[in-house]
């Protein structure tokens, strides 16, 4: 066969994936889903269940009140069509903080609920306020969840070692949004890039700057040719297909055996490897 390799590509042979992940669930979220819907875009919304329908303003001092109400549990299904809806624990408590019992039921209590909502499993998670340990990991794991996004940005376009510390690019805030944007859809890897942004909608009417958001989406929307869109769950499956993909010992074979189809590059083809087949893979040239 030769000298080998592969490297995983996203669907479509892309090499590059964007997604967003958006907190708490709050009244803001009905214009940012819509916003994000209409340039073909996919967010991972993050909600506390134990808090959906509430009506609360935000006040600090020197700074403008904000209505951070939370959409209530009958208008979720409508409000994030096309996006994912993850959990965000119950009350938004800091899990790194009360005892192990109460965030074993702040964890299940709410991805119970919001599966009610969902009408399916939830695979991703935000930790509240971005505080986790290892306990906290553990019972995420336990619930079911496959994924949890940190506040920690990277500042760089890696996929996550592991997804129960999913560390994003960035804040939308971030002076650098767009230049990490530009970096992204200009850059080249040879392996997959993926550019994570997250925030919170309310923010957008705080700073009074949804624009930042409509700039964003619009200058991706721009690059569908080369970007997968996909949500934080669309990105764990597309990775968890990769890695269960069974090859034979001289490489000439390879079986999917899940019920995603994937892409992979070699060194001399780009290949779909389809959902539930064996592949055979063209011999590498000496
Ligand atoms: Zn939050």
């Amino acid at each position: 066969m030769g000298k080998r390799f592969d490297t995983m590509m996203f669907p479509g042979g892309k090499s590059k994936a964007f997604t967003l992940s958006y907190d708490d669930g709050v009244v803001q979220d009905r214009r940012l889903a819509e916003l994000l819907r209409g340039y073909g875009l996919k967010c991972t919304f993050n909600l506390g269940s134990g808090v959906l329908g509430h009506t609360d303003i935000a006040r600090a001092p020197g700074r403008k009140e904000i209505d951070v109400s939370k959409v209530s549990p009958q208008e979720v299904p409508e409000v994030y069509r096309s996006h994912e809806i993850a959990g965000h624990g119950l009350y938004h408590s800091a899990l790194d903080t009360v005892g192990t019992p109460l965030v074993a039921y702040e964890i299940t209590e709410d991805k119970r609920a919001l599966e009610g909502i969902a009408g399916k499993p939830l695979k991703m998670f935000a930790y509240p306020f971005g505080f986790f340990n290892e306990d906290v990991k553990q019972l995420l794991r336990l619930a079911g969840y496959q994924g949890a996004r940190t506040v920690k940005s990277t500042y760089d376009f890696k996929l996550p070692e592991d997804f129960l510390e999913w560390n994003p690019t960035c804040h939308h805030k971030d002076e650098k949004l767009m230049e990490l944007a530009r970096q992204f859809v200009e850059g080249f890897s040879f392996g997959p890039m993926l550019f994570y942004v997250w925030g919170h909608a309310y923010e957008f009417d705080g700073d009074d700057n949804w624009d930042v958001i409509e700039k964003l989406a619009e200058y991706m929307a721009g690059h569908a040719d080369t970007v997968w869109f996909a949500t934080n769950g669309e990105i764990i499956d597309y990775v968890n297909a990769y890695r269960r993909l069974e090859y034979s010992v001289d490489g000439s074979m390879i079986f999917n055996p899940s019920a995603v189809d994937v892409t992979i590059r070699t060194a001399w083809e780009t290949a779909v490897l389809k959902a539930g087949a064996c592949t055979a893979i063209a011999p590498t040239p000496l």
